[in-house]
């Protein structure tokens, strides 16, 4: 074997090397690409059930339009502070009832509440 076999089959080799480096870079980045595809699929998904989902009926007090009544009074049980310290801070609580006197929250779209009809038996 002459010599520039040797050398043909070093830059066989070498160029092989190069050729496969740059299809497993191009795989490399194709593979990113869809990764940064599905990303941005399950982003979009998102954005739309968020925009579908209607706001968490939550009151301004805090607590969920579940724990108010048909009047809009809040029945939830809250810590009221019973002492306080020299600085106007809470050292004591006991259970009390929110003081909240009306639901201000969003609506639930999806719920309609009727009046029963009893009166008209
Ligand atoms: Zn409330
Ligand atoms: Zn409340």
């Amino acid at each position: 074997m002459s010599w520039y076999w040797l050398v043909l089959i070093f830059f066989c080799f070498g160029g092989f090397t190069k050729i496969a480096d740059t299809a497993r870079k191009a795989m490399r980045t194709r593979h990113k690409r869809k990764l940064e595809l599905l990303k941005a699929e399950r982003d979009r998904r998102e954005a739309i059930e968020a925009a579908n989902k209607p706001p968490e009926p939550v009151c301004g007090c805090g607590h969920h339009l579940a724990k108010h009544d048909k009047q809009g009074k809040c029945h939830e049980t809250v810590e009221m502070p019973t002492a306080w310290d020299a600085e106007k801070k809470p050292v004591a609580y006991e259970p009390g009832r929110c003081t909240c006197q009306q639901y201000v929250g969003p609506q639930p779209l999806t719920t309609f509440y009727a009046e029963d009809l009893t009166d008209l038996a």
